[in-house]
């Protein structure tokens, strides 16, 4: 009995994870144009206007949406830190408990 609480909890999790990445992947676009694909660094200064990137920490220099799309490439390569910060936004503004 206890055995298959747990396993059905795990189930739960999983399936509430697999949940928040398809999230994640769907609202990213928000968070792509503020990342500096060269060095990964996020910042909201980094968009100057709507067409122009400039990253405020390597200098990077970009059209915004080239910019934008070459991260949503680089998807997989985020770091953990970005990861849990996009998560952490997710739930403040706008996912709730999926379960
Ligand atoms: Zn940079």
């Amino acid at each position: 009995m206890g055995f298959v609480d747990t396993k059905n909890k795990i189930q739960k999790i999983k399936y509430k994870q697999e949940q928040k990445n398809k999230l994640i992947r769907e609202i990213n676009p928000a968070f792509s144009s503020q990342r500096c694909f060269k060095c990964g660094h996020i910042s909201k200064n980094n968009r100057k206007s709507q067409s122009d990137f400039t990253c405020e920490n390597c200098k990077h220099t970009e059209n915004a949406d080239l910019n934008a799309s070459d991260n949503l490439l680089d998807y997989d390569n985020w770091s953990l830190e970005q990861m849990t910060m996009i998560q952490n936004w997710n739930q403040n503004l706008c996912i709730e408990d999926v379960g």
